[in-house]
């Protein structure tokens, strides 16, 4: 067969690939296989294909060239496979750092982020701040309202806290009536306003008619922060318990 009457016998892409690729390729290497290209027969019905080239002493090509539909089919599969694969992996990602009721981010995940934080302001100069969030009294709403509304207050408290967050924002439920905000590119002084906007808003919106409030404790980091999230999260946390310690529905800021 003439290169003329077998190039006649690919499909217009496999040819781009064989004067692009495989005929350079085949004076470098003086051989190619396994390459898989698109026989198109005479009922113009398009058939993958395997081909192996070599170039002769003669200096001549010589093609062997295998139909391999089956193998093609398989390929398309494994691709499929992967393709849902990926997308399962994705969703598994996902659960692993949301918290189910709320699906507000998860404790494990928020540290990461805080360390994430702490790294990018080391780089850029900038603050960020911590606000641990606890609902006060709580064990009573469930004790007199039942879990499932305590589950609603919960709930409705983690969509107060997401309402107007920038993007880059986060909100986590770091375990059972406990919260975290943690804001980017903020300093000390309206970090303590947003807490106390945030503290004033939950204190008069009820759910199912019961009212709740928060207290919260409030750090932000330095600019060359040399703590840890771990650290940071203790810091945030101590103030916290010292708005319980005085009286609770308030916030304080850490001091150190
Ligand atoms: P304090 O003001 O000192 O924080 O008092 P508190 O009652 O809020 O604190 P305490 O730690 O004594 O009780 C927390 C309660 O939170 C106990 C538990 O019933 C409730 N809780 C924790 N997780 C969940 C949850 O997922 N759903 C519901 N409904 N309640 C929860
Ligand atoms: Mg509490
Ligand atoms: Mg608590």
């Amino acid at each position: 067969m003439t290169n003329l009457s077998l190039s006649s016998c690919f499909s217009k892409a496999s040819n781009i690939f064989i004067d692009s690729y495989i005929y350079p390729l085949l004076l470098i290497e003086t051989a190619v296989q396994e390459i898989q290209l698109s026989w198109v027969n005479q009922q113009k019905k398009v058939i993958p294909v395997v081909v192996n080239i070599r170039i002769g002493e003669d200096g001549k090509s010589y093609w062997s060239i295998y139909e391999c539909t089956n193998r093609d089919k398989l390929h398309s599969e494994l691709i499929k496979m992967k393709e849902k694969l990926e997308e399962q992996s994705k969703e598994l990602y996902q659960l692993a750092i949301t918290d189910p009721l709320t699906g507000l981010m998860n404790r494990r995940e928020l540290q990461k982020q805080i360390t994430r934080a702490i790294n990018h302001i080391s780089r850029n100069p900038s603050t960020f701040a911590l606000l641990s969030i606890d609902i006060d009294f709580f064990k009573r709403v469930n004790d007199t309202h039942g879990h499932q509304v305590g589950d609603k207050a919960l709930i409705h408290l983690a969509n107060i806290l997401k309402e107007d967050r920038r993007s880059n924002d986060i909100v986590a439920r770091v375990g059972g009536e406990e919260f975290v905000l943690l804001l980017s590119d903020i300093n000390e002084e309206d970090a303590y306003k947003l807490a106390e906007s945030l503290r004033k808003k939950v204190k008069q919106e009820s759910v199912n008619d019961i009212y709740i409030t928060i207290s919260i404790g409030v750090v932000v980091s330095n600019e060359d922060e040399k703590r840890s999230a771990d650290e940071l999260l203790k810091l945030s946390d101590d103030a916290l318990y010292s708005s319980k310690n005085t009286g609770r529905n308030k916030t304080t800021v850490a001091q150190y």
